[in-house]
């Protein structure tokens, strides 16, 4: 398998995804995947687990059939001050976490500078590797100054699969912005399928091909090899044991 990681995935914990981890974990394996991250909603998204979920995931094994499975959360940026809905003690035990915006949880707005702020405040937070989805419209950025943060913090910008066939209709523009911009400063990217159902984990068809469309090189995708993936969560402080 080409990409054999998938960090951004939801059970049906999140309130509105549909299978559960164990489901996710076998068909992870079915499909080929090595490394499985799993990533419901914090707190404050509608229908999302309370916190208690996320601070207990020492009860789960490492590997799910022959998966290697990261146990995280997608936080909410929740203020424009780019606060999010974790507290430290759970964000620092979590494996990987991601942090987005949502619609439900903050009012969409229209000011770049805003928007923007909000993220490169998020950004100064150490737990987080990933900032999902930022090709969103109805929160439209300075992609510039988002990619120049993601490389002075090493934090993956996402690609979400489900921002092109899903959700978020309309995110391509900045998607391949953001994207254009990571090839030309060496910032690195991740795929995600933000899958809500196992069938879609793993899928990044879409998302491929828009980076196939400004030729972003692979060494630069994090989800060509778990050995990329876990150096990269041990200059952030994480290391996983899997063997
Ligand atoms: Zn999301
Ligand atoms: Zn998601």
């Amino acid at each position: 398998m080409k990409y054999p990681i998938d960090l951004h995935t939801h059970t049906i914990a999140s309130g509105h995804a549909y299978t559960t981890l164990l489901e996710n974990a076998k068909y992870a394996s079915e499909i080929g995947l090595e490394v499985l991250g799993t990533t419901d909603h914090a707190p404050s998204m509608p229908g999302a687990p309370e916190l208690w979920y996320f601070g207990n995931f020492k009860s789960l094994p490492r590997k799910i059939a022959g998966v290697t499975m990261l146990y995280g959360c997608e936080s909410n940026i929740v203020d424009y001050e780019g606060d999010i809905d974790l507290p430290l003690e759970i964000q620092e035990k979590l494996d990987i976490m991601i942090a987005s915006m949502h619609d439900p949880v903050m009012k969409p707005n229209k000011d770049p500078d805003i928007n923007t702020r909000a993220y490169l405040n998020a950004m100064d937070n150490s737990n987080i590797q990933i900032i999902g989805h930022a090709g969103n419209p109805s929160f439209p950025i300075h992609e510039e100054a988002l990619v120049k943060k993601a490389k002075e913090k090493n934090i993956l910008i996402e690609i979400n699969n489900s921002s092109f066939i899903r959700s978020r209709i309309g995110s391509e523009k900045t998607c391949i912005k953001l994207a254009k911009l990571c090839k030309e400063n060496s910032v690195k990217i991740i795929l995600n399928s933000d899958a809500h159902s196992c069938f879609h984990i793993g899928n990044f068809d879409a998302a491929i091909k828009v980076l196939k469309s400004i030729d972003m090189p692979e060494e630069l995708i994090i989800n060509t090899s778990k050995d990329k993936l876990f150096e990269f969560l041990n200059e952030k402080g994480k290391i996983i044991q899997d063997r």
